[in-house]
């Protein structure tokens, strides 16, 4: 899967037949539904209240008619109830409000809770909007999270750079702290130096946890929970995601998907409705499902294994990557390769080792909370293990004990 690849265009998605908004999270099952089978809905209606750590809005992608509540995947093999919306494709919107009043950090925190923006893409260090834990650092990915893998025209991304910057601004006010923009490009550092937010340049490459490496620098020690070390840590269309939500009052009802196929050259990105289901997507860059399709959602290094093709595109998913051919694991042939790569210095294999012979003692004696999930252990095993799909298995075993 790790190959460069060139993409210069985003083609739009936007018209789907039905969109399977999911109810549910992984954290909780439970929701509020506010709307009823056979009811017409408007793009931007909130349409139910989803549980979990904070309750969370949900708001409909489309104009159309309620169809039915059915049970899909969502992350690592979790069926939810989805929502059914009958698209009539016109898009007829709710009438928007934007936030009105002052400024202040409960006015900006409350406003974006209520537009139900958590933050957009909460896979490995990526965190959540949780203004109810401290926050001493806001950092912004402003490197697209598959750029090791991908090059993608950098302006197919700052196409809104003015958006971008005011969203930016928000959070700052939003969490009282300093932001600091991680960028791979002189021109972006200018832009971001201008606004007076702290530029760190990276150099992101595939076999070095550079995110990681640039948060370290700034705050020390770096748990899996970037919260516990009062870091908020998102990608940069979260900011976007935020002005839309604080000066126009929209919630978010698309989002873009970079699809990456083993076969590089099917490789693209898409503008999607929130709730497209992944087999309208295929259908839409010519593909077929088939069985030996191995399919993740996420990024490159770190994305979940879906189970089924039966899925939709939620907000927190912005890339979808498919191998074609059948990745056969071998034996590991302890060359601890993924030990030494591991950038937080806990033994990866030692921990699938553990956990393949099910001693679950020996388990506890491994820092399994430090691991952030970035992957390179998998990514540098020469026998194709998914080494960190064994250390979160370790680490739910562990959980749960
Ligand atoms: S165990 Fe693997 S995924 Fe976890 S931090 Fe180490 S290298 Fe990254
Ligand atoms: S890199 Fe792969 S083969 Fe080498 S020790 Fe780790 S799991 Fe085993």
């Amino acid at each position: 899967m790790a190959k460069n690849v060139h993409v210069a265009e985003v083609q739009e998605m936007l018209k789907p037949k039905n969109v399977y908004i999911p109810l549910a999270s992984t954290n909780s099952k439970y929701y509020d539904l506010f709307v009823e089978v056979g009811e017409t809905v408007l793009m931007g209606q909130k349409i139910a209240e989803r549980y979990g750590e904070q309750r969370t809005p949900i708001f409909s992608s489309v104009s159309g008619t309620v169809e039915s509540i059915v049970a899909m995947e969502f992350f690592s093999g979790i069926l939810v109830d989805h929502l059914v919306i009958k698209n009539d494709k016109k898009d007829d919107e709710v009438e928007y409000e934007a936030m009105t009043g002052l400024e202040t950090a409960k006015n900006i925190q409350n406003f974006i809770a209520e537009k139900g923006i958590r933050g957009l893409d909460q896979s490995g260090l990526y965190t959540r909007f949780d203004f109810s834990r401290t926050i001493k650092h806001v950092f912004i990915n402003a490197v697209f999270q598959n750029q090791a893998f991908m090059g993608i025209e950098n302006d197919l991304y700052f196409d809104e750079m003015e958006e971008v910057i005011d969203g930016m601004q928000l959070l700052k006010k939003a969490s009282l702290s300093e932001v600091y923009v991680l960028v791979d490009h002189d021109a972006h550092t200018t832009k971001f130096k201008e606004a007076g937010f702290n530029v760190i340049k990276v150099k992101p490459k595939v076999s070095k946890a550079w995110a990681y490496d640039a948060i370290k620098k700034v705050v020390g020690v770096v748990p899996f929970n970037l919260m516990d070390a009062g870091v908020l840590f998102t990608p940069i269309h979260s900011a976007k995601a935020v002005h839309d939500a604080v000066r126009l009052g929209k919630p978010v009802t698309h989002t873009r998907l970079v699809m990456m196929c083993s076969d590089s050259k099917d490789s693209t990105a898409l503008d999607v409705k929130v709730g497209t289901h992944f087999n309208d997507i295929l259908h839409h860059v010519n593909k077929e499902f088939k069985e030996e399709m191995a399919i993740f959602t996420g990024s490159v290094l770190n994305g979940f294994t879906m189970k089924t093709n039966n899925f939709s595109i939620s907000e927190h998913i912005s890339s979808i990557g498919i191998e074609t051919k059948q990745i056969e694991e071998n034996v590991c042939v302890k060359c601890g390769l993924c030990n030494d790569i591991c950038p937080v210095g806990i033994l990866p294999q030692n921990i699938m080792d553990a956990e393949l012979r099910m001693v679950e003692e020996r388990l506890y004696e491994y820092n399994l909370k430090s691991c952030i999930e970035c992957g390179l252990c998998s990514y540098t095993c020469p026998s194709e293990i998914n080494v960190l799909e064994w250390v979160r298995r370790a680490k739910r075993r562990v959980s749960r004990g």
